[in-house]
């Protein structure tokens, strides 16, 4: 064995240990009972329903809403649509939207049987499943002890609820889910993993988890190149779960679109920049100031706060960080007379003092 190999037989058993645990970020089996199992609280009341709001994509209103989803396979569901709800039916498989969905703000309320049967996962299973692949679980939690990476609230196999905070069998509760599609390369690989906040009747119990990749019973996927957009689905697991109010909010359509950083249009030699420096009288009162301080000119306004002016022509300046404008005017091409400040869409002129 010459020392090549010996230096990278030591470096295995050095990261040895990280091989083991970097592939899912906890050292905890999947559904192990001896990982910690969630405090139990009391969820605050809360007033269900809570209404879509006005830039909402409504799934269930009611009773017709029904419409709006189908089997995995295209067909319509046999789940049963009634009054506000709909119920889960045995053995009719999963349901799910018709339209697809990337990023997300969910809303749903759901209700486990009453009176409660079976126990564990047996007991009000069902799950919400972003994308058809990353389940948030749905099950009854209330007095119902289960492996806590399947509790309600848990991403499935992956992360327990941080509290465990069930209302009894029968009676309303809430989701609030903030869901990030992960990213693909070009060549299929994940570039930025999904990740999940959720709210359990209104209390917080998955703080931006990071999944490792896709859901699943006793083992979790890899990653698997998917399209950006897939629809909501929801588990039949045996057990007559109701859904009802359910509502998202498309997170790409609202996102802030990214500006281009404001940049120097044109280079002013130091000597050209020393022309506008100078006190400028506001119309009404006070003073802007203009500096040259490291190559750079300065406006000082607002109480003297200071901000970099960078030249788009010899006329006008923009301010790096802030948006103001400032516009000066020649009288005779040499010495700027005034300038013309713009903050707020709203314009004041101000004269240079002699
Ligand atoms: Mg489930």
């Amino acid at each position: 064995m010459n020392s090549y190999f010996s230096l990278r037989y030591f470096l295995i058993i050095l990261f040895f240990p990280v091989f083991l645990t970097a592939q899912n970020g906890t050292q905890w089996r999947v559904h192990d009972l001896n990982r910690p199992q969630p405090q139990v609280i009391s969820p605050p009341v809360q007033y269900l329903p809570i209404l879509p709001p006005s830039d909402a994509v409504v799934l269930f209103s009611g009773k017709e809403s029904i419409n709006n989803w189908q089997g995995m396979d295209g067909k319509p569901t046999k789940w049963i649509s009634q009054d506000d709800y709909f119920e889960c039916v045995k053995g009719s498989g999963y349901i799910q939207t018709k339209q697809c969905f990337g990023d997300v703000q969910l809303h749903i309320e759901w209700a486990t049987p009453a009176p409660p049967k079976g126990e564990s996962q047996g007991r009000g299973n069902s799950g919400v499943f972003l994308m058809r692949r990353y389940e948030v679980q749905v099950l009854d939690c209330y007095n119902n002890k289960t492996y806590p990476d399947g509790q309600a609230g848990a991403i499935y196999g992956q992360y327990p609820p941080q509290v465990n905070a069930s209302r009894p069998a029968g009676e309303w509760q809430s989701y609030d889910i903030i869901f990030h599609r992960p990213r693909f390369n070009n060549l299929g690989q994940v570039v930025q993993k999904a990740r999940m906040t959720v709210f359990h009747n209104g209390v917080l119990v998955q703080d931006n988890a990071t999944l490792w990749g896709g859901t699943d019973w006793l083992k979790y996927r890899e990653y698997s190149y998917h399209a950006d957009k897939l629809p909501l689905a929801l588990q039949d697991h045996g057990n007559p779960v109701r859904y009802r109010n359910i509502w998202l909010r498309e997170l790409e359509k609202i996102r802030e679109k990214p500006a281009t950083a404001v940049q120097a249009k044109i280079k002013l030699e130091e000597t050209v920049l020393q022309k506008y420096v100078g006190t400028y009288k506001k119309e009404k009162k006070g003073v802007h100031k203009i500096e040259l301080r490291g190559g750079k000119l300065w406006l000082l306004a607002h109480g003297n706060r200071r901000f970099e002016l960078l030249p788009q022509s010899k006329e006008l300046f923009k301010a790096r960080f802030t948006a103001i404008d400032v516009r000066f005017s020649f009288a005779d091409d040499a010495l700027p007379t005034a300038l013309y400040y713009t903050f707020t869409g709203h314009t004041g002129k101000a004269v240079r003092e002699k």
